[in-house]
């Protein structure tokens, strides 16, 4: 059933708007507000507070002044309030999901998918917190003993994206939470409000002021290279492009500061002759569609062999051309606008720039009237080696497909890419992928299946896809710093 006009008022009058400081919401110093818009219409939502520097500055400093009593609350403490946030943010799902939807665009069932998985990573991270590991060692010659505990690193500063409004701060919130560290998150611009609800959730779920600082802005550099810049800070866990990332990396060296770096991916899908050609479809289906292509997963190219191309083809076509566009509240509907004009005219730019090369493209359809940033669902054959296609994240609904003949080959194609986020591969032979995976320069594989995302794994990547982990055992690590205890024992 589609959503009311009165249910997307009611959801919009209840997200708070301001900055969140110390526990309480606040205008901008300035005054000034942004307006944010729903992507499927063009229209305003909502007016939130545009924050600066200024407002960064008491954002970091309510972090510095909590982090000595939040490092210091029993981790069990800590621990509760993010399984009290999960089981709120679950309870509060439809809400939530319908705010993901008008601030972002995605299908209503796509963010409930997203808020599930992003309430997992409180849960994961609760169980988390009364885990941290410590050692005790007796040293090699005798005499000393080597003590090794972990201690939260100190404020941190989260920046996230506009993908996944909600996953991408629970991501960080949550380990940080557990670790004992207090931060500032700065959610991208254009998709804020479901970072204030979490604030709000947070609250009721017992946070104590200071923990969790938002500052919303339209002056991302302006607001957080002050931050970085500052003594108080001690870490930047960054979700992004690569270019900002590199920005960013660049701007703390100065300061050393730990970094966490989700940077952008290339991901390509590796169809082998012996796959399984069902799975493969769907996996691609997945890989490819899930967020309407705009994940830094999101399968990028496909590799596929020779002796199935055509038939992967025209079934992927089939699949793809098919998918129902439109609006994300409306009932059916699989695939929502892109997030923005600026993301629309990329994906446009590079369809056209393979096209020119001599690609061949068979796209489904979009809704006739209205001015949401839509694109088709769009498959592009014959694709040749020099097309932007292959060498840039599209960040939207196109599939390119190449053909292959050897291992060698697809591996060789799937690891040209400075960038080594996910690779996905479809192969029934258990040693071809046991081997092809070992091969396949990425943090992560997908292997027969085209989703990896899940709290419970180390998520991330190799070369410019960035370093760190998020999630799994991984995650919380990067939020705590290793101390050794030099002891020594009298005889
Ligand atoms: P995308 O291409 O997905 O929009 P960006 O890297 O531009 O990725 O944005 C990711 C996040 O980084 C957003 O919160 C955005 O506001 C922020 N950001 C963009 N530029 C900068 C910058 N120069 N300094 C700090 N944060 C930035």
């Amino acid at each position: 059933m589609s959503v009311s006009a009165a249910d997307e008022a009611r959801v919009i009058a209840a997200v708070p708007t301001g900055l969140f400081i110390n526990g309480s919401w606040r205008e901008a110093a300035s005054g000034r507000t942004v307006a944010i818009e729903d992507p499927s219409t063009g229209q305003t939502l909502v007016e939130v507070a545009d924050g600066a520097a200024v407002d960064g500055f008491a954002a970091l400093e309510a972090a510095a002044g909590a982090q000595g009593a939040w490092a210091a609350t029993p981790p069990r403490e800590r621990g509760e309030i993010l399984r009290r946030a999960f089981q709120m943010i679950t309870g509060r799902l439809a809400d939530l999901a319908l705010l993901m939807t008008l601030e972002m665009g995605k299908p209503l069932a796509d963010s409930e998918a997203e808020i599930t998985y992003a309430a997992e990573f409180f849960r994961w991270f609760s169980e988390e917190a009364v885990r941290i590991p410590g050692d005790y060692r007796p040293a090699p010659a005798g005499g000393g003993r080597v003590v090794v505990m972990r201690q939260p690193v100190g404020p941190v500063l989260l920046i996230t994206p506009w993908n996944f409004p909600m996953a991408m701060a629970t991501r960080k919130i949550g380990p940080a939470i557990a670790a004992g560290c207090t931060m500032v998150l700065k959610p991208a611009e254009l998709t804020p409000l479901c970072a204030l609800a979490l604030a709000e959730i947070l609250t009721e779920a017992g946070l104590p002021p200071g923990v969790l600082n938002i500052v919303v802005t339209t002056d991302a550099s302006g607001t957080t290279g002050p931050l970085i810049a500052d003594g108080r800070l001690r870490k930047l866990s960054f979700t992004g492009s690569t270019t900002v990332g590199k920005s960013l990396v660049k701007q703390s060296a100065d300061r050393l500061l730990r970094l966490s770096m989700e940077l952008g991916g290339n991901a390509p899908f590796v169809v082998c002759a012996d796959a399984d050609l069902d799975a493969a479809v769907d996996g691609a289906m997945v890989a490819k569609m899930r967020n309407g292509g705009e994940a830094c997963t999101a399968a990028n190219r496909f590799y596929v062999h020779r002796s199935l191309v055509e038939e992967f083809s025209s079934r992927l076509t089939e699949r793809m051309t098919a998918l129902r566009v439109g609006r994300g509240t409306d009932e059916g509907v699989e695939v929502g606008p892109l997030v923005s004009a600026k993301q629309h005219s990329k994906v446009v730019e590079l369809v056209d720039d393979a096209l020119g090369h001599g690609a061949r493209i068979e796209a489904g359809s979009i809704p006739e009237e209205g001015r949401g940033h839509f694109y088709p669902p769009t498959v592009v054959t014959a694709v040749p080696d020099e097309a932007r296609l292959l060498s840039e994240e599209v960040f939207g609904p196109v599939a390119p497909i190449v053909a292959f003949d050897t291992d060698d080959e697809a591996v060789a194609a799937a690891n040209a890419t400075e960038l080594g986020l996910v690779a996905y591969l479809y192969t029934s032979d258990l040693n071809r992928a046991l081997r092809l995976s070992e091969r396949l320069v990425a943090g992560m594989v997908g292997l027969n299946q085209g989703v990896v995302s899940n709290p419970a794994a180390p998520f991330g990547g190799v070369k410019e896809s960035g370093y760190g982990r998020e999630g799994g055992r991984e995650g919380i690590e990067e939020y705590l710093e290793v101390k050794y205890l030099a002891i020594k024992l009298a005889d």
